[in-house]
């Protein structure tokens, strides 16, 4: 009996919010019924009801008899549902049921289960025998109907070409849940289905390349992905692809080990090139040596660099752009090695013009002088007069290092365009293109920092989109066509995005406001915060500097220590001008990338005090600037969503934690999702369309009857039941999976 739980509450509660996850099936204890208990870990187990007197149970599970709160018992499914395809085919929808049915799949490399809509991924981490032209063959031909990636990209290219709508297929999951590996997967289909003109074979070079400028090896991911992404790959009048275009979405988080190019350019430059760019190895560089971890197993990194290397070409960067690329790489590393020496009794420094300082001019191309000046001034304006403040040691090293990251940053996304003009085939919007985003998931950890922050205000925005596109088109729709339809209780978070999107009082703004105070310290934002937002039902103020955002996933605390300091970009002005004037590549790119936008901002002047004249956009700020370009080209497309599950924390194959996939279906909604798409009907179709897309396939001749007849003859003819559909005004609903059959009829007959 010693594991049975006395309690009916769930100890894997992340959110401590049951409220939407208890099943709502009346559940009698019936005597032989299977049920899930739980035990003192959290995992839950199935068991059988023996008797049930008063409020106890007992049951038997293997082998072992217990007794049991009978309301903390939660019902099974009969085995005939064990592993079912779609957890919508499941009688009782609960959360045991649920991790049990995509367990039982995952056991048998079974990893892909449809969730209503949403397909659900669990990373095997190992290879599964379920990829290749066979698999693709097979689901071009829907030979077979088991859920896959190739099944999302299958319909997503369908479903352009009838309904000649852009299509996106939104991929999301936490850090080292598969989500990169399931958007290669679904180029891969793409790229064979509309393969042809060779140019797919250029998109999918920029797969490494993308991999080795922004993906770092991390704690939990080996290739972990540094960034948010967005390819839109566009398709011709005739299905073929024709171009592509890649926007990211910068994700400040802390690596192990640096971005795989330093190491790969260190391990595999060519002497000449090495001489060139006086190049060293991996540990004479502080930024690479300072990880403790300069090689991954079962990786070559001289190998890899070739292997970038090629995919430049082949995306048709230059060799002239490549070198250029390489020496910023070069001058970074050198960056990181430059010192200070101390020269007046205020520990005021300045660089020491050795090797490093002066290598690092000669590759970004400016004067010795012009870049020991940011190195160790400030221009500071007081009133109306600009002065110069020397820095200190720690001073000059964060302006040193903030130096160094904007330089990579300004040449990723330099690297990006290039990448861009070279696919910029099909420029035209012809209501033909996919898009696939590979983008963090909701996060909710121990402790929450600026990044889960930043992350978890994305995804609230996805989530809108998701509700948008789902339910609440939809149900205006249903009430339009005047059927009966009693309405689904949908949570709409609009309120959650007013929270961090109002001006001048949301979450943002105050958080942009306070960063430009001098004074502004991480306690006094979070004081602001519980003044001024206290009226929103989304936050909630705690103690000292925490506060508490109710997401549509759950509840987060955030602390908001180094918040300000995080969302403070440290560059500084005096920085950005050299940038600006010096002789490499960087000009144009900060030319376009930081001061146009700057101008454009919509935030008050950031840092002030910090510079000359121009404003500058705090890192929130620009993330979601970058969000909603984002956003803007997700709008218009149809969305097909992928959640990505990571099943253990140690990336090891066969091993299933109940309750760390559990956190992660909460996360994404997936309940949720299967509960509200049950009582829904997805599916719409006018009477016009149906009858002229089903109608031959009607045993009698229809040819003098008006389209509502023929359609309710074609339902009639093939058996769908009543509940399954709606006759609405202008359009038939249906409930998911009905039109499957009418297609899979109509392709055999065709
Ligand atoms: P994410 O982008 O979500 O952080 P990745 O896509 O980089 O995660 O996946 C992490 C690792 O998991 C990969 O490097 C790979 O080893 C493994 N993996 C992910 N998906 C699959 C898959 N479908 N088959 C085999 N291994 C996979
Ligand atoms: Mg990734």
């Amino acid at each position: 009996n010693q594991d049975a739980v006395a309690s009916p509450s769930p100890s894997v509660s992340v959110f401590g919010n049951e409220r939407r996850w208890a099943d709502t099936t009346s559940y009698n204890t019936k005597k032989k019924l299977q049920a899930w208990f739980q035990l003192a870990n959290g995992d839950w187990e199935l068991g059988k009801i023996i008797s049930t007197s008063g409020n106890e149970s007992v049951i038997t599970s293997d082998g072992k008899v217990l007794t049991v709160k009978s309301d903390s018992l939660v019902p099974a499914n009969p085995d005939i549902l064990d592993g079912v395809e779609d957890l919508m085919q499941l009688s009782y929808l609960n959360e045991p049921s649920v991790l049990y049915d995509l367990q039982y799949r995952y056991n048998q490399d079974m990893i892909y289960t449809k969730a209503g809509p949403v397909l659900v991924a669990i990373n095997p981490f190992k290879k599964v025998p379920l990829y290749g032209n066979d698999f693709i063959e097979a689901y071009r031909n829907k030979a077979t109907e088991n859920p896959h990636v190739y099944a999302i990209a299958d319909t997503a290219i369908r479903e352009m070409i009838r309904d000649e709508v852009n299509q996106s297929i939104i991929i999301s999951g936490e850090s080292g849940a598969g989500k990169t590996e399931t958007a290669k997967i679904a180029m891969q289909y793409l790229a064979a289905l509309g393969g042809g003109s060779g140019i797919e074979y250029e998109i999918l070079k920029t797969n490494p390349i993308l991999e080795a400028f922004g993906n770092a090896k991390t704690l939990r991911n080996d290739n972990s992905s540094r960034f948010g992404k967005l390819i839109e790959i566009n398709f011709s009048e005739t299905g073929k692809i024709s171009g592509a275009r890649i926007q990211t979405l910068v994700q400040c988080m802390e690596g192990e080990r640096s971005y795989h190019i330093f190491y790969q350019l260190c391990a595999g430059a060519p002497s000449k090139l090495r001489d060139k760019l006086h190049l060293k190895s991996v540990n004479d560089y502080k930024y690479l040596r300072q990880s403790d971890c300069c090689s991954i197993d079962g990786v070559d990194d001289a190998v890899n660099f070739h292997i970038v290397k090629e995919a430049l070409d082949i995306v048709h960067v230059s060799m002239e752009d490549q070198e250029s690329v390489f020496a910023m790489l070069s001058a970074v590393l050198w960056l990181g090695n430059v010192s200070f020496t101390v020269i007046d009794s205020e520990n005021h420094v300045e660089p020491v013009a050795d090797e490093c300082l002066v290598t690092v001019a000669e590759l970004i191309g400016c004067k010795v002088e012009e870049l020991k000046l940011p190195l160790s001034t400030r221009k500071m304006r007081v009133g109306n007069d600009t002065i110069i403040q020397k820095l200190t040691l720690s001073q000059a090293m964060d302006t040193r290092d903030a130096l160094a990251k904007s330089i990579y940053a300004c040449l990723f996304e330099w690297l990006v365009e290039q990448i861009n003009k070279s696919l910029a085939v099909g420029k035209r919007r012809t209501g033909r293109s996919i898009s696939i985003l590979d983008i963090y998931g909701f996060e909710s950890f121990e402790r929450n920092s600026f990044e889960q922050f930043c992350i978890n205000y994305a995804n609230e925005r996805l989530q809108q989109h998701f509700n948008r596109h789902l339910f609440k088109l939809e149900q205006e729709e249903y009430i339009q066509d005047g059927i009966d339809w009693t309405k689904v209780d949908f949570e709409d978070n609009q309120d959650c995005l007013n929270l961090f999107e109002k001006k001048p009082l949301g979450l943002l703004s105050l958080l942009d406001e306070e960063s430009t105070f001098p004074n502004g310290t991480d306690l006094t934002f979070a004081n602001k915060l519980k003044q001024h937002l206290q009226s929103n039902s989304c936050f909630r103020g705690d103690r000292g500097k925490a506060f508490t955002v109710s997401h549509y996933a759950g509840e987060v605390t955030y602390d908001t220590t180094a918040f300000l300091e995080k969302n403070r970009d440290l560059l500084h002005m005096d920085s950005i001008q050299l940038l600006s004037s010096c002789s490499c590549h960087l000009p144009q790119i900060f030319a376009s990338n930081m001061l146009a936008q700057s101008e454009k901002s919509v935030v008050g002047p950031l840092h002030k005090a910090g510079g000359a004249d121009s404003q500058k956009l705090s890192v929130a700020t620009k993330f979601k600037g970058q969000l909603f370009q984002l956003m803007k080209r997700l709008e218009s497309t149809t969305p097909h969503f992928i959640r990505c599950i990571k099943p253990n924390n140690n990336q090891s194959p066969r091993s299933y934690n109940q309750g760390l996939v559990l956190q992660q279906l909460r996360c994404c909604g997936v309940l949720e999702v299967v509960r509200i798409s049950r009582s829904g009907f997805p599916t719409r179709m006018t009477h016009q369309k149906f009858a002229r897309r089903y109608g031959f396939l009607l045993l009698e001749n229809t040819n003098s009857q008006d389209p509502l007849s023929v359609s309710v003859a074609i339902l009639h003819q093939f058996g769908i039941l009543p509940e399954m559909y709606q006759v609405g005004y202008t359009k038939l609903f249906f409930r998911t999976g009905q039109i499957g059959m009418l297609e899979d009829t109509r392709n055999r007959t065709l």
